[in-house]
């Protein structure tokens, strides 16, 4: 996989108690230059807009009105992404943020538009940082539907700009038979060749305090990368070092594909 795209969720950005884990931040920036050095193309997309931007305004709670959601969105990603950017100079990576909503690979224009930018920030050796832009598209937010979110996004990307390789780093060490968190004698699956109805079963909601994906979400991108003929391996992101044992073929986490 020369192409290769890495998701983290708000479960490794973001301790439980709300503070801001700038050790993983900086293990990722880590991994993504040395993958860089390698020659890889690395596209990162992050969540954690919203529990860095609680964060920064002392809030312990998400807002319940969407709006206020959005606002503390907008004021975490700018944090966020000046977080990220610090961290990745340190390693002499430069990184450029992308804001998307879903429906883009649905216009042909901004289709292209997007696919544009991507080649054009991966020519230059920048770093994409991929996010939902939460002030056009709410869904994410919107935990009656849970419909958005970033696992979707990042397979959608990964898939319109050729990345066979869909890296996902959760709080979780890869999909089991079962959700650990409600049955303890849940066991890990190490290789999913096809998700289906069956698999969808075997998954249960989110597990963390500023998580919304869940599971499910995480399935709907293995299922979008296979179809695709690529892969996803869903792994823990407690230590994103994990990463340099993906990429060598160890057997970490869960392959799907
Ligand atoms: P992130 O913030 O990293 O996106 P989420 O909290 O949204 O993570 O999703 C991961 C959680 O999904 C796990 O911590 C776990 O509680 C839950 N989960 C439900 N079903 C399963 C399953 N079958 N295998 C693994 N985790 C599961």
């Amino acid at each position: 996989a020369k192409r290769v795209v890495i998701k983290v969720g708000t479960s490794t950005l973001v301790y439980p108690d709300g503070s801001i884990n700038l050790r993983a931040i900086d293990q990722l920036a880590f991994v993504i230059s040395a993958m860089r050095h390698r020659g890889r193309e690395v596209v990162l997309v992050s969540s954690g807009a919203i529990g860095v931007g609680l964060n920064y305004m002392g809030l312990k709670q998400r807002p319940k009105a969407i709006p206020e959601q959005q606002a503390i969105a907008a004021i975490g990603q700018t944090e966020l992404v000046s977080i990220y950017k610090e961290r990745f100079a340190i390693y002499e990576q430069k990184i450029g943020q992308v804001l998307l909503t879903r429906d883009i690979f649905v216009y042909p224009k901004s289709h292209k538009n997007v696919l544009n930018t991507f080649e054009a920030l991966m020519q230059q050796n920048v770093i994409p940082i991929v996010n939902e832009n939460d002030t056009v598209a709410v869904d994410e937010l919107d935990h009656e539907t849970k419909f958005g979110d970033n696992d979707q996004l990042s397979a959608i990307v990964a898939t319109n700009i050729g990345a066979d390789l869909l890296i996902m780093l959760s709080d979780i060490d890869g999909f089991y038979n079962g959700n650990p968190n409600a049955d303890a004698k849940a066991q890990l699956l190490s290789h999913v060749e096809q998700v289906d109805q069956q698999t969808y079963e075997l998954a249960g909601g989110s597990g963390s305090r500023f998580g919304t994906g869940g599971m499910v979400t995480k399935l709907k991108a293995a299922e979008r990368m296979i179809k695709a003929d690529g892969q996803m391996i869903l792994a823990n992101g407690e230590d994103p070092a994990i990463i340099f044992q993906i990429i060598a073929g160890e057997p970490v986490g869960t392959l799907f594909g």
